[in-house]
């Protein structure tokens, strides 16, 4: 091939790849951030203290930069809307509108308001729905995890698999937190659950149950964020899963990778996990970290350092869970941005996207399947086939399908319908758990007019939500009788 035809290839497709370097911006650049130098931008510890935690913090940092409809529009969501406290660390804050240069009072509103990292992370009143804030079918557990709890923390959902929760907090806390029930500090509209155990019997009661499961064979150790957890405590958590013999794959998830990867890079961190990645590799049990970044704006230089930390600790692999959200991602420009940012600049695996889970006040985010699969369509054939990411639907009682799995479609009231093929943990004496059809529902804003109208009427009558209840249900009252 000519050098002109591969430049012909490039030219008039509707993607133009072009290769990105990585750049840090310079936070100096927020007035309550000049002065901090290099040295304190790497220091975990500087940046666990300077998170944004609050109104007042974030008037600190940017004064007047931000009019002040911008702060009473968040203290509005804040009170009205919020099911996640905020908690930005400031790796994550200085990749909002990075290449907006300051100048002068309100100079960065609107790119605030338009910025993507900002819209999950520091959501707005005015970024909601008022139509239909919340689809009637959302719920604060929309997954259904803790219907599915094992042991206090540990969803057994699919065959082989589980979900090991050792902790409800994150170094950063995301808007669309799929996990809003459990994960976070409470905010004015939501009272979250908490973990009953102590956080010492939880882990050995999950351990204990992965010993006694032989059919258990893969563990995502998740939160919350993994990197909340003192280091010693979760080396030694690790350490007891590497002796149970059925365990062959162990997921870290974490998404402080990107938000805070100077906790990544720290020596105690690197050194801990080459003990872990090296225990790993002589059991030939395979060991990943898995992370969540939304935009390419995230992948900066730090956030590739800390992924090429982790690699040479010698685990697996490092792989991306990103969430397709509105106002973020959902185009395929902006998701092959992402996935170039990570696989060239960072050595991140794109791996999935997921549809942004049914929770409350989630409408303004969430895509309807159709969309998904125009998505889907639309990034297929310019990475490569391993790095091309799938974008599923984590259907409740179901579990992730792809988005083109499903068994039926009713475009006008947005309800696709979905089939398994398997049970979950409570479903053992089903006998239709593997012909009934799972239900999942678009936003009703994207509807055409008579399916909006249909939603209109019927959105506290709909038998779904009643079944959905009744199987939640009969699995808390079937985990409290495991339970004793
Ligand atoms: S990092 Fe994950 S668990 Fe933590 S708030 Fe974000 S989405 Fe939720």
């Amino acid at each position: 091939m000519t050098i002109e035809t591969s430049i012909g290839l490039g030219t008039g497709q509707p993607y133009p790849y072009q290769r990105v370097e990585l750049v840090e911006p310079d936070w100096t650049r927020f007035p309550g951030w000049k002065d901090v130098t290099a040295e304190e931008w790497a220091s975990v510890q500087w940046q666990r203290a300077h998170c944004i935690k609050n109104v007042k913090q974030l008037r600190e940092l940017m004064g007047d930069l931000l009019d002040e409809r911008f702060y009473a529009d968040l203290e509005r969501d804040q009170a009205e809307r919020a099911t996640m406290s905020m908690l930005v660390p400031p790796q994550m804050m200085n990749t909002m509108a990075p290449q907006e240069p300051p100048a002068g009072p309100g100079s960065l509103t609107d790119a605030f308001y338009a910025d993507p990292v900002r819209h999950y992370m520091i959501p707005v009143f005015s970024d909601r729905r008022t139509d239909f804030p919340s689809h009637p079918h959302a719920t604060r557990d929309s997954l259904h995890e803790h219907d599915m709890w094992a042991t206090e923390g540990l969803t057994h959902r699919y065959p082989t698999k589980v979900l090991a929760e050792l902790l409800p907090t994150c170094p950063q806390y995301c808007g669309h937190c799929t996990r809003m029930d459990l994960v976070g500090n409470s905010t004015a509209v939501i009272d979250k659950l908490k973990f009953v155990g102590k956080p010492n019997d939880r882990l050995g009661d999950m351990l204990d149950y992965l010993r006694r499961s032989p059919g258990v064979r893969d563990v995502v150790v998740s939160g919350g964020d993994v990197a909340n957890m003192p280091w010693p405590r979760l080396e030694a958590f690790l350490t007891e899963l590497l002796e149970i013999e059925n365990i062959r794959d162990i997921r870290l998830a974490t998404k402080a990778l990107m938000a805070l990867p100077q906790h990544w890079l720290q020596p105690e961190v690197v050194e801990g996990m080459t003990r872990v990645g090296s225990i790993a590799r002589a059991r030939g049990v395979s060991i990943a970290v898995h992370t969540h970044v939304n935009h390419a704006n995230s992948v900066t230089p730090l956030v590739a350092e800390a992924t090429r930390a982790m690699l040479d600790t010698g685990i697996r692999d490092v792989r991306n869970q990103g969430v397709i959200l509105n106002g973020v991602n959902a185009d395929p420009h902006a998701l092959l941005d992402l996935c170039f940012r990570l696989l060239d600049g960072a050595q991140i695996m794109p791996y999935y996207f997921y549809m942004c889970d049914m929770i409350p006040f989630s409408e303004h985010w969430r895509i309807s399947v159709a969309d998904a699969q125009r998505l889907q369509h639309a990034i297929m054939g310019y990475l490569p086939g391993f790095a091309t990411p799938r974008i599923v639907c984590d259907v409740p009682f179901v579990g992730k399908r792809w988005v083109h799995q499903l068994a039926s479609y009713d475009l006008e009231r947005g309800i696709s319908h979905w089939t398994k093929n398997y049970r979950t943990s409570i479903e053992a004496t089903d006998p239709e758990a593997l012909s009934r059809t799972y239900e999942y529902y678009d936003p009703i804003h994207t509807l055409p007019a008579d399916g909006q109208a249909w939603w209109a009427e019927h959105a506290s009558l709909d038998e779904s939500a009643l079944k959905a209840a009744e199987m939640a249900e009969a699995s808390r009252r079937t985990a409290a009788l495991q339970a004793h």
